[in-house]
């Protein structure tokens, strides 16, 4: 089951946050959790549907089935299982969890996120660190290239130059409005990113037993 987060598409600016989640806590409140049932779950985006996914519970694993297609590709219906772990709570009951479905993982998670095959936030962690630090680089690099161009300092902490001698001025606005574009969106990822780490780490503590 490799290839998961290959999904996401090119531009790639996804991160945890804009993905599809699924949370065992909800599932578990409303009920969801009995052997036996098939219910459909949705994600919407200012109120239209994004994404969906049918779910069917069976003693101790839930099946999912739903259709994945990777950068624009074929649609492939797309169904496996998700073992269920269960911990007893402080005051009684229990509390539900899903073993993470990824291939040499089994981490036992509250929340799944979603992309071609839905996976613990461990997982996708490696998958978007290093498409994040690929997308940082690229955007950095185009704004060094054209910082050479202009003969500016390398690094976009750097202060800009001027205008190269002989440079028409419009040749030069293009430039500079294309490094300072770059250079943002290489600054953007990275503040995009801390925000992500952030929120993730406030959901580690919110449940008894560890995960
Ligand atoms: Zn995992």
């Amino acid at each position: 089951m490799g290839g998961f987060g290959s999904g996401r598409g090119q531009g790639g600016k996804d991160t945890t946050s804009a993905m599809q989640t699924l949370d065992i806590r909800r599932l578990q409140r409303d009920g969801l959790l009995d052997p036996g049932r098939a219910f459909g779950w949705q994600w919407t985006r200012n109120g239209e549907q994004v994404a969906s996914i049918q779910i069917r519970t069976e003693v101790d694993r839930v099946m999912l089935s739903y259709r994945s297609r990777n950068n624009g590709g074929e649609w492939q219906p797309m169904e496996y299982p998700v073992d269920l772990e269960w911990t007893p709570c402080h005051l009684g009951g229990r509390r539900a969890w899903f073993r993470c479905p990824a291939s040499g993982c089994g981490r036992r998670v509250a929340i799944l996120y979603g992309g071609t095959i839905f996976a613990c936030r461990h997982c996708y962690h490696l998958v978007y660190e290093s498409q994040r630090e690929a997308e940082d680089d690229r955007a950095r690099r185009l704004a060094e290239k054209i910082r050479r161009r202009l003969g500016w300092p390398a690094g976009i902490a750097n202060p800009d130059g001027g205008k190269p001698k002989g440079m028409h001025w419009r040749t030069f606005e293009r430039l500079t409005a294309a490094h300072d574009a770059w250079a943002e969106a290489s600054l953007a990822g990275v503040v995009k990113w801390l925000a992500s780490m952030q929120r993730r780490q406030r959901g580690v503590c919110d449940g008894a037993g560890g995960w």
